[in-house]
């Protein structure tokens, strides 16, 4: 049987170091560093061990599912470890088409238990999480940020701006917030993971990876405040049948001491979060920076990029203003987005499901569905478009990105 060895764990104040070895076999599905590390914002040298391990086990464990693999650690939280099978299960409901087999040893269970009282959230800065936010503001959540999950860590100086926009966010609410960098990221070989799983037309990070091993960072700040419950935002809406690796069914079996998650806001859709930070908004006289763009270059909204022209046209949809939710939009911007539609952007079947509702949106709107400017968006086939040329723009743009990095 293959293995993923943790061969120690190390704690240096607010510091933790993996350092772990795997066997042949699947071993080109790992970066050949075998040792990672995360850090907080607190001191965590008094936090267990079997409370530490959580987040490097939650990283990998669909790797030691796909592979039938054993995962080797010494100590583990008894709650933490109870709910490892129950969501292995939820895995294989939602990926009929892969086996999800593997076994974990662990030498020593351990019960660990805190008067648990506190909320907390995981807060990226973008429209699911500052929904939730709106939603929960009594409760005072305390807001946890990965730094090193959509923006890499290499790119320093836009994580740094980022901070400082999620940090003035956080104040704006006058909620405490705390940071986590984290290079679980550069663990795994996700292009070989994406290859090995294309069966399921998705790729690793998004279909197996993120859900769990996002919210398990948050353990040991659990341990420490006291968590009661932890929220992470949906991405999806019940009823999309997406399949991701972020869904009510993983996330909310996840539980470690006496912390459980809640995937929150799966009643909603995009629009309907919209329109909930709209409301708040308006009550409370907030502009609020949020950042939903998927350029890891940019600090900023690229307001070019799939995700930004979908929070946009679903703000415009619900007669919101774009410019009170952070985006600064360019001269001519429906001439631009209608070329980008046109030629640039492949629109993948997820999206495609969510697009349609935004023109829907737009068709009941009696303001937007006259409205002579917004014809061709109403009149747009997202499925229809994503056509040969752009799919060889795209291809070549690729191809070239690759050869200037050589
Ligand atoms: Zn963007």
């Amino acid at each position: 049987m293959e293995k993923i060895i943790i061969e120690k764990i190390q704690i240096k104040e607010n510091e933790l170091t993996y350092f772990y070895n795997v066997t042949e076999k699947i071993s080109k599905y790992f970066m050949p560093i075998r040792k990672y590390s995360l850090k907080y914002e607190m001191n965590i040298e008094n936090v267990p061990k079997s409370i530490l391990a959580i987040p490097f086990i939650c990283n990998i464990l669909p790797v030691s599912w796909l592979f039938d693999a054993e995962i080797v650690v010494d100590e583990l939280d008894e709650n933490f470890y109870e709910s490892i099978v129950p969501i292995k299960k939820s895995y294989q409901n939602m990926y009929p088409d892969l086996h999800f087999a593997g076994n974990l040893k662990c030498k020593k269970i351990i019960q660990n238990n805190y008067n648990a009282s506190k909320i907390a959230m995981m807060f990226s800065g973008g429209v699911d999480a500052t929904a939730t936010l709106v939603k929960h503001i009594s409760e005072k959540p305390i807001l946890i940020n990965l730094q090193g999950s959509d923006i890499k860590l290499k790119y320093k100086a836009v994580l740094d701006n980022v901070e400082i926009k999620i940090q003035n966010m956080a104040a704006q609410f006058s909620l405490p917030i705390t940071f986590i960098e984290t290079a679980f990221r550069e663990v795994l070989n996700e292009k070989e993971l994406d290859d090995f799983i294309s069966i399921v037309n998705d790729n690793y990070w998004h279909a197996l990876q993120h859900g769990i091993a996002i919210l398990s960072h948050a353990a040991p700040i659990a341990y420490l405040k006291k968590i009661k419950t932890l929220y992470i935002a949906s991405s999806y809406t019940k009823g999309d049948n997406a399949k991701c690796a972020s869904d009510p069914t993983i996330d909310n079996l996840l539980k470690f001491a006496s912390t459980t998650i809640y995937h929150d806001n799966f009643d909603l859709t995009r629009g309907d979060k919209i329109e909930l930070i709209n409301k708040y908004c308006e009550e409370n006289n907030l502009s609020l920076k949020i950042r939903v763009c998927f350029n890891e270059r940019k600090e900023e909204n690229c307001c070019k990029c799939e995700k930004c022209y979908r929070t946009i046209f679903e703000i415009i949809s619900r007669n919101g203003n774009p410019e009170n939710f952070g985006f600064d939009l360019p001269r001519n911007f429906l001439r631009k987005a209608k070329f980008h539609f046109k030629y640039k952007i492949i629109f993948s079947p997820a999206v495609i499901v969510l697009w349609k509702k935004i023109q829907q949106q737009f068709q009941n709107n009696p303001d937007l569905n006259c409205d002579p400017k917004y014809v061709w968006f109403l009149k747009f086939d997202f499925a229809e478009s994503n056509n040969f040329i752009k799919k060889l723009y795209a291809n070549t743009s690729l191809f070239v990105k690759k050869i200037l990095r050589k």
